[in-house]
């Protein structure tokens, strides 16, 4: 058993809080009462004096792969018309495989970690060309290896650009059986990994792949995620068929219970009843969406209507920190400028609770007894935060690009004292980490 003593508050959802200590066993929250009937199962107490714990954050929006591409030359303040044969030109040039997935993981999930992101859900949407299923079951195992190796939780989405649907569909039933093995809801039985599909966008794929991937995710009963109403969506779908995203996701079987819709910018009140009423779910990326021109989710208005809203970062292509945290602060700063404020603790909620259910995992984003035991332990008594008046709002409003001190995913310590430990409590040097992706990189860019 797991102790976390002594902290300032902790932040258990949204609406509650609690200054009583937190006991983690076998991967769940406890009561404290078998603390008192067998005291010798404790096996480790982390003091948290001075500090705030939350639920792990859940980054319910990213493409890892875009790691290996950060700040890309031509990929920053263009439009996203431009911005995606840029990025297409670069995944070519450097050749998609499982070296390259797991190593850009490997640096998006440790980054991940690093700042209190506990899940990933990575919606990977770019293929080699002529992949085979074989193939891009590589990938997504180098990926689920990544995950394995620094004890962070994935959602490993199939996704699909332009693909053709029977291809995709093949390889998303084929990563299904190799990752999950026909597990229920596609989640493996210790929660450590999951497998959803997930189309681009109807600016992407066709109607067909939308429909090959529904009917895959009924069978396995999977999770279904796309991105809608970013700015090309918007133009695309309004050329090419004559209607607005939501209007073909509507028409197509994918406004649904089981499906999350990033981005989600430029929305009308009219397509916002729509989505409450079908009892779709929603990602927010405002770190990838503001700074790229590409619009800002109505959040407000969107939770007004009852739909669940998560937080994600989205890919390094766009948005070139994983840090959940940041974009919370930012998606609570920009909030006023497409409706009413947001406060704090909603958007925390959203950067937990709200992405565990879009991801269909009730047991994540929150700590009350029987949930998962993924938390973080963020120290709020430096300078930063020094009179700061309400330390879990100080979370976000002091202390921009905070780290967390410890990180805890079922049960088990992966950041402590601020650095990555491997299952036998060994620090993992995170340069190194670093440094193997751009060896890769500039080993390929010389061939
Ligand atoms: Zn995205």
């Amino acid at each position: 058993m797991l102790t976390i003593r002594n902290a300032v508050t902790t932040f258990i959802d949204e609406t509650t809080e609690t200054t009583a200590d937190l006991y983690l066993d076998h991967g769940v929250v406890v009561e404290p009462d078998a603390l008192q009937t067998n005291p010798v199962t404790i096996s480790e107490v982390l003091d948290a004096t001075g500090c705030v714990v939350t639920p792990g954050l859940i980054n319910a929006h990213h493409h890892l792969l875009q790691t290996a591409f950060r700040t890309l030359p031509g990929t920053r303040g263009v439009e996203m018309a431009v911005w995606l044969p840029t990025m297409a030109a670069a995944y070519s040039a450097i050749g998609i495989d499982p070296e390259l997935a797991f190593a850009s993981a490997r640096a998006g999930l440790a980054e991940g970690l690093l700042s209190g992101v506990t899940t990933v859900a990575d919606h990977h949407l770019n293929w080699p060309n002529g992949a085979t299923t074989a193939d891009t079951v590589g990938i997504a195992r180098a990926t689920a290896a990544a995950a394995e190796e620094l004890g962070a939780r994935l959602v490993f989405v199939r996704g699909s650009a332009r693909d053709d649907a029977e291809v995709a569909a093949a390889s998303a039933e084929g990563i299904v059986s190799a990752l999950v093995a026909d597990a229920p809801q596609g989640i493996r039985a210790d929660g450590m990994l999951q497998v959803a599909v997930g189309p681009a966008g109807v600016h992407s794929d066709s109607p067909e792949t939308f429909r090959l991937f529904g009917e895959l995710a009924q069978r396995y009963g999977l999770r279904r995620r796309t991105q809608a109403n970013e700015q090309v969506d918007v133009m695309i779908a309004l050329e090419k068929y004559g209607r607005r995203p939501i209007d073909l996701l509507d028409e197509w079987g994918w406004l649904a219970p089981d499906v999350t819709l990033a981005h989600l910018c430029a929305v009308t009140p009219d397509e916002i009843s729509r989505l409450a009423a079908a009892g779709v779910s929603g990602t927010h990326a405002p770190a990838c969406d503001l700074p790229m021109g590409w619009g800002i989710a109505p959040v407000a208005a969107l939770r007004d209507a009852g739909i669940t809203i998560g937080l994600g970062t989205s890919g390094g292509g766009s948005n070139d920190a994983g840090h959940l945290l940041a974009d919370a602060r930012l998606a609570m700063q920009i909030a006023p400028l497409v409706g009413p404020p947001i406060t704090a603790r909603q958007i925390l909620g959203m950067a937990t609770k709200g992405s565990a259910v879009g991801l269909g995992r009730p047991e994540l984003g929150s700590l009350a007894l029987g949930d998962a035991a993924d938390a973080c332990v963020w120290d709020v008594s430096g300078v930063a935060d020094a009179a700061v008046a309400d330390p879990v709002a100080g979370l976000l409003w002091a202390a921009p690009g905070r780290r967390p001190k410890h990180v805890i995913v079922a049960g088990r310590v992966v950041v402590r004292d601020y650095h990555l430990v491997d299952a036998d409590d060994h620090a993992l040097d995170d340069h190194d980490i670093a440094l193997a992706l751009e060896d890769l990189l500039a080993a390929r860019r010389k061939r």
